[in-house]
């Protein structure tokens, strides 16, 4: 496994490599970041995950300097994991004098773009420059950060990228709870709590299918419920995954929220139509 730490490291790397999948992250590795690069690997002949906390997806007042950053764990994994090439860029290699911005509006805006403002042209941009440095074939990204995922798509169809985009359907503690580098920050009892969330989302599913209530009133029932066990509920709706908008057509629709729990903001979304 070969350890690139600049551009031109990477661009050495990556000479004579003919099927490239990329995996970005940042880092503090987990089965869910695992699925995304056991994919990459069945897929591809090189394999390369970025390893890069991203500043600009930040906004000042979130967790940027305390995001867990356990890099011998995490390159433990790449290399068993069969990755190839991991690219671990300091902030001077990606932002550079030359100061670029890219904005994906149709799509950032609502749900996470109304909670973090600044977050998803960070994360246009950071992904933009990752994927024109690698030039991957293939790109994997996980649906756990559904609008991430519409933000990604847009992004790579309105500049033109050649890269085929891959979604990855979130993967789980046993409890239900989405698998983040944010859940280390609970302690254990909470940990398992916090996954009342995928559960409430589970049934609020089920009775929207069902059709006893409209979409507003069962929502709004599932937020007070949420508050109720602890949570401090930012959005719960039922989207349409492609345009990131409200909708009353469920066949393909997702249920998304973002709550606090103890101190840690949790997203997580799942079909309607499991
Ligand atoms: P992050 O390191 O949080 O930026 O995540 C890197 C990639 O892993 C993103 O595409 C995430 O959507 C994906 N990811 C994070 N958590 C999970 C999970 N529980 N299941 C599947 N993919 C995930």
């Amino acid at each position: 496994m070969i350890l690139a730490r600049t551009r031109e490291e990477l661009r050495d790397a990556l000479s004579h490599e003919s099927s490239v999948g990329f995996v970005p992250t940042m880092g503090a590795l987990h089965a869910g970041h695992r699925t995304l690069i056991e994919s990459s690997v069945d897929e591809n002949i090189c394999t390369v995950v970025s390893i890069f906390v991203n500043p600009t997806q930040f906004s000042p007042t979130e967790d940027l300097s305390k995001y867990p950053r356990p890099l011998d764990a995490d390159l433990e994994l790449c290399e068993a994991a069969g990755v190839n090439i991991v690219f671990l860029p300091t902030a001077d290699v990606l932002y550079t004098e030359e100061e670029v911005w890219i904005d994906v509006p149709s799509v950032s805006n609502g749900y996470e773009g109304d909670s973090r403002p600044t977050h998803f042209r960070g994360v246009a941009t950071i992904v933009a420059k990752l994927l024109l440095l690698t030039q991957p074939n293939r790109a994997y990204f996980g649906l756990k950060d559904l609008q991430q995922c519409a933000v990604v798509r847009s992004l790579v169809a309105g500049l033109f990228l050649p890269v085929d985009l891959r979604f990855v359907e979130t993967v789980r503690e046993s409890s239900g709870l989405a698998l983040s580098s944010r859940n280390a920050y609970f302690a254990p009892d909470e940990r398992q709590r916090a996954s009342y969330l995928y559960q409430s989302l589970r049934i609020l599913a089920s009775e929207l299918i069902a059709a006893h209530d409209s979409r507003l009133t069962a929502i709004s029932k599932y937020k007070s419920i949420l508050s109720k066990a602890g949570f401090t509920v930012e959005y719960l709706d039922v989207v349409d995954p492609a345009t990131m908008r409200a909708t009353d057509q469920l066949t393909a629709a997702r249920l998304v929220v973002a709550a606090k729990f103890c101190g840690v903001r949790l997203i997580d979304n799942i079909p309607i139509h499991p």
